[in-house]
């Protein structure tokens, strides 16, 4: 049994944002629902007032825009994963959202329900995080725009206000090459136990000037690992260079023990696929 609550159905972002404006700070916007559903099931939800925001045509959309990629916070992993401009200019987010959830969880789930949500295990989270990601946040009083590193801030916690949508997440046609591998308990729709995204840019000579390293499920949030990126800048990413990166970005994680997995396991974990994947984008330059 659901507890009651009052649902607000807006046609439009900006009505939408005036019943925001006039309930916050008790009202939570429901977007696919994957999340929100078990929270009221699990009576932990303290707003009585709910959003739909599934309707609104204005966070739907993937699109090519100077330069940039933006897709509508409303857009689902399944739109997502069909994308051939993700497929070419976001690769790590392809590769993570085929492997969210399953068919039926990623038909609803969208993708700013994944990064408000903000799981540590937010399998989004990563491959954005390499991708330099932005989020642009709309109140009624205005948009603003804010890295998807500082938008994250800790367990179920995000910079994203009571009264604010995540209307679009947007990010420059990356250079370089990228990887993405996440492990579960299972090889589909499992939570994960770590996910590590990498994206590395290399010049003529085969020096690196550019490297973006992110865990997920290894720390109260998706984190990058900025120590390891900076040791790798500058460097012919030899065996060496990638062993000392993989390590630094172990030495970045605060894992815990849960029902999924020990801490010691998710550390070791991490600084393995770091060190592959580094291996992957190396041989794929
Ligand atoms: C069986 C199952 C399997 C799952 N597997 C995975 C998995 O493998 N990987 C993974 O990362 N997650 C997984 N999830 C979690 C979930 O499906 C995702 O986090 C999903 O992307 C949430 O999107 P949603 O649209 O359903 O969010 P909702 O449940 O609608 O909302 C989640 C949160 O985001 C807020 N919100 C939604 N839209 C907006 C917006 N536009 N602006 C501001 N706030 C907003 C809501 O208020 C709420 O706080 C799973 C869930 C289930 C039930």
């Amino acid at each position: 049994m659901l507890p009651e609550f009052e649902l607000l159905r807006p046609k439009t972002l900006g009505e939408a944002l005036d019943m925001l404006a006039e309930h916050a700070p008790d009202v939570m916007p429901i977007a696919g629902g994957t999340n929100v559903v078990v929270a009221l099931r699990e009576r932990d939800v303290r707003s009585s007032v709910l959003m739909d925001v599934s309707g609104l045509a204005d966070l739907r959309g993937i699109r090519a825009e100077n330069g940039h990629v933006v897709v509508g916070g409303g857009t689902t992993i399944t739109e997502l994963v069909e994308s051939p401009l993700i497929a070419e200019k976001g690769m790590p987010l392809a590769a993570a959202a085929v492997q969210l959830g399953n068919p039926l969880i990623r038909n609803r789930a969208t993708l700013a329900g994944n990064l408000v949500d903000a799981s540590p295990a937010a399998d989004t989270a990563p491959p954005l995080l390499v991708l330099d990601a932005e989020v642009e946040l709309a109140s009624k009083a205005g948009t603003r725009t804010v890295l998807l590193d500082d938008f994250l801030v800790g367990v179920n916690q995000t910079l994203c206000q009571p009264d604010e949508l995540l209307v679009a997440v947007r990010w420059a046609a990356p250079d370089g090459a990228a990887a993405f591998h996440k492990i579960g308990l299972r090889k589909a729709g499992a939570c994960s136990v770590a996910t590590v995204a990498v994206r590395v840019a290399c010049d003529a000579a085969g020096r690196c000037t550019k490297a973006r390293i992110a865990l997920g499920a290894v720390a109260p949030r998706p984190i990058r690992a900025h120590a390891a990126e900076a040791a790798l800048v500058g460097t012919q990413l030899t065996d060496e260079d990638i062993a000392k990166a993989a390590k630094l970005a172990a030495g970045a994680t605060s894992p815990i023990d849960d029902v999924r997995s020990t801490a010691a396991y998710r550390l070791h974990v991490s600084e393995v696929l770091v060190g592959r994947l580094l291996g992957e984008v190396r041989a794929a330059m």
